[in-house]
C-alpha cells in the first residue's frame, strides 16, 4: 500500500511522522492509500524551504510570476477529468461534482493570473505642494492554508495561486481525509518549473496545524473547516502575531416566498441541500417555506428528492454519493436520532439506505425533517450531511428572524418573483453570500468568498480582491524629491 509524501523544495520526501491514516473509497470501503500525520520537524523543512525561496521569487517580475499560472492552467485543463476522478473516488461526490469542484479551482489559477493588473496600487500626485503618495503592494513572505475534506480539488486552489502570484511562498497542509486531489495537483504543479521551496505540501492533521500556527516564519494563515477549529486557528494565529483569514461551518437558511416559481425554486433547493451529500458550506440546510406557500413546498421538495439516485459517485446515474467517511456517517445518524428525541418529525427517513452490491459504503439516503424549531440542536447545529429541516414562518419578516437568529452566517437564498422582498432580504439577512433564486450562492474566482459571524473569524475574505489584499502588505511611500 502506497504511502504518501510530503512535497518539500521541490522533492516528494518521506514524512518523519510514524503515524498512519488509512485513505478510504467511501462508496466501495477501498483502501486507496495511507497518508502520515506528519510532525513539527516536517512543517518546520517545508516553511524552511519556503522561507529561503522567498527572496529570489519576490524579485521575478509579476508577470513572469504569472507565466508559471498559465502553464498550470493549461496542464490543469489538460488533466481535469483525472483529478475529478480521484475527487470521486477519495471524497464520494459524482464525477460532475468533482469536475465542478476542479473548475472552480481552476478558475482562480485563471483569476491570479492577471496578478499585474490586480497588484496595480494608487498613485496621488501633489498631495501637497511638491509632494506624490504612492501604494506599493509587496509580498510578505512564507503562507500556509490549511483545508477541509469537503472540496479537496478547489479549496486549497482559493489560496494558492494568489499566495505566489503575489511574490509570496506558500505552504499547504490539505485535509488528511482527501489528501490524493492535492497530490496529483502537486504532481502537476511540480511540472510547470516554479523554483523548489515556492509551494509545499505537508500531510498530516492536527500536530501539522498547530505547527503551522506557531512557526515563527509562518507570515499568514488561510484556514476552512469547522467553526471549532477556525477559531483555535484564528486565536493561536493572533497569539503569534500573522494574519489570518478562518473560515468555518455554516447552517444556511432558504426562505421560499408564496410568490415564488415554485417548480424551479423547490428544485433548485433540494439540489441546494443534497448536492454533494450536503458536505458543501454552502448547502441549503433549513427550508423556510413563507405563510401558505408551506404545504405546496414540502410537497413538492419530497417529490422531487424521492427522484434522488443513491450510489457511487462514478457510475453516471448517481446524483447523491456517500458521505466522506464512517465516522462522518454516524455523526450525521446521531443528528437524525437526536432531531427524533427533540420532537422533530422525520418526512423523509435517509438512515437505513442501502446500495446493491455496495455494502461497505457509507450511505445515508436523503432526510427531511419537520416541525424543527431555532432552539432544537438539529435546527442550530451544522449537520453537514443530506438532511433538509423545515421551518415555518408566517412572513418575510419572521423568516430573516429566523435566519438571523443562527451563530452562523454563511449563505442565505431567497425564491421570489418580488423586487422588494428580494432586495429587503438582501439588506437584511446576516450572511455573507446571498443567493437570489440561486440556492448555492458561491461567488466566482473574481469575487470575494467568505461568511459572517462564526462562519468567519476574521475580516478578510478568500480569493478575488480580498484574496489580493490578504497576500500583500499595501505599502504607503509618501515623496517629495528636492
Ligand atoms: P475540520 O475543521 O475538521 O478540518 C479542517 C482542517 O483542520 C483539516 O485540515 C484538519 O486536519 C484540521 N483540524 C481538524 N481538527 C483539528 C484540531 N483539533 N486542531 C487543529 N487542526 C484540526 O473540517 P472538515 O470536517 O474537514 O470540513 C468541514 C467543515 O468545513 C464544515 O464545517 C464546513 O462548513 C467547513 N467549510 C467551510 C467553508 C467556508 O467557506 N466557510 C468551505 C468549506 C468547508
Amino acid at each position: 500500500m502506497r504511502v504518501l509524501e510530503n512535497f518539500i523544495n521541490g522533492a516528494w520526501v518521506a514524512s518523519a511522522g510514524t503515524t498512519l491514516l488509512d485513505v478510504k473509497n467511501p462508496a466501495t470501503g477501498e483502501l486507496l492509500a495511507k497518508v502520515p500525520l506528519s510532525t513539527s520537524a516536517d512543517v518546520d523543512a517545508a516553511v524552511q524551504a519556503a522561507k529561503a525561496a522567498f527572496p529570489a521569487w519576490r524579485a521575478v517580475p509579476p508577470v513572469q510570476r504569472a507565466r508559471y499560472l498559465f502553464k498550470l492552467k493549461n496542464l490543469f485543463d489538460q488533466h481535469r477529468e483525472e483529478i475529478a476522478n480521484i475527487c470521486t473516488s477519495e471524497h464520494g461526490k459524482t464525477f460532475s461534482e468533482s469536475f465542478n469542484d476542479f473548475g472552480r479551482g481552476i478558475e482562480n489559477v485563471e483569476h491570479a493570473c492577471g496578478i499585474p493588473a490586480l497588484l496595480m496600487g494608487d498613485h496621488l500626485e501633489n498631495v501637497a505642494t511638491g509632494i506624490d503618495t504612492k501604494v506599493l503592494r509587496q509580498p510578505l513572505g512564507v503562507f500556509a492554508a490549511i483545508t477541509p475534506f469537503n472540496f479537496p480539488p478547489m479549496v486549497p486552489l482559493w489560496f494558492l495561486p494568489y499566495a505566489i502570484a503575489a511574490g509570496n511562498t506558500f505552504v499547504l497542509k490539505p485535509s488528511e481525509q482527501v489528501p490524493l486531489s492535492q497530490k496529483r495537483i502537486f504532481e502537476l504543479i511540480g511540472q510547470v518549473g516554479l523554483p523548489n521551496g515556492v509551494v509545499n505540501l505537508v500531510n498530516g492533521g492536527r500536530e501539522v496545524v498547530e505547527a503551522i500556527c506557531e512557526h515563527p516564519d509562518v507570515k499568514g494563515v488561510s484556514f476552512v473547516g469547522s467553526s471549532n477549529v477556525a477559531k483555535i486557528v484564528y486565536r493561536k494565529c493572533g497569539e503569534t502575531g500573522k494574519r489570518v483569514q478562518a473560515l468555518g461551518g455554516a447552517k444556511n437558511f432558504i426562505v421560499i416566498m408564496p410568490d415564488a416559481d415554485m417548480e424551479r425554486a423547490v428544485q433548485n433547493a433540494v439540489e441546494s441541500c443534497y448536492g454533494c451529500a450536503g458536505q458543501r458550506c454552502l448547502a441549503g440546510s433549513v427550508i423556510v417555506p413563507v405563510g401558505d406557500a408551506y404545504e405546496r413546498v414540502r410537497d413538492l421538495f419530497v417529490e422531487y428528492t424521492k427522484k434522488i439516485v443513491l450510489g457511487d459517485g462514478k457510475n453516471p446515474g448517481t446524483t447523491l454519493g456517500p458521505v466522506v467517511s464512517r465516522a462522518h456517517k454516524d455523526k450525521v445518524l446521531s443528528y437524525i436520532e437526536k432531531g427524533l428525541q427533540e420532537g422533530a418529525k422525520l418526512v423523509l427517513d435517509g438512515r437505513n439506505a442501502t446500495v446493491d452490491g455496495l455494502p461497505d459504503g457509507n450511505w445515508i439516503g436523503p432526510t427531511i425533517f419537520e416541525g424543527v424549531r431555532p432552539d432544537m440542536v438539529i435546527g442550530r447545529e451544522e449537520i453537514f450531511g443530506p438532511v433538509a429541516c423545515f421551518m415555518r414562518a408566517k412572513d418575510l419578516d419572521e423568516a430573516i428572524r429566523l435566519a438571523n437568529a443562527s451563530e452562523y452566517g454563511n449563505a442565505s437564498s431567497i425564491y421570489t418573483t418580488n423586487g422588494k422582498a428580494a432586495r429587503e432580504f438582501g439588506a437584511r439577512v446576516e450572511a455573507g453570500m446571498v443567493g437570489v433564486n440561486i440556492g448555492v450562492a458561491a461567488p466566482m474566482a473574481f469575487f470575494p468568498f467568505g461568511g459572517q459571524k462564526a462562519s468567519l473569524y476574521g475580516d478578510t475574505k478568500a480569493h478575488g480582491a480580498a484574496g489580493v489584499d490578504f497576500y500583500t502588505e499595501r505599502k504607503i511611500v509618501i515623496e517629495r524629491w528636492f
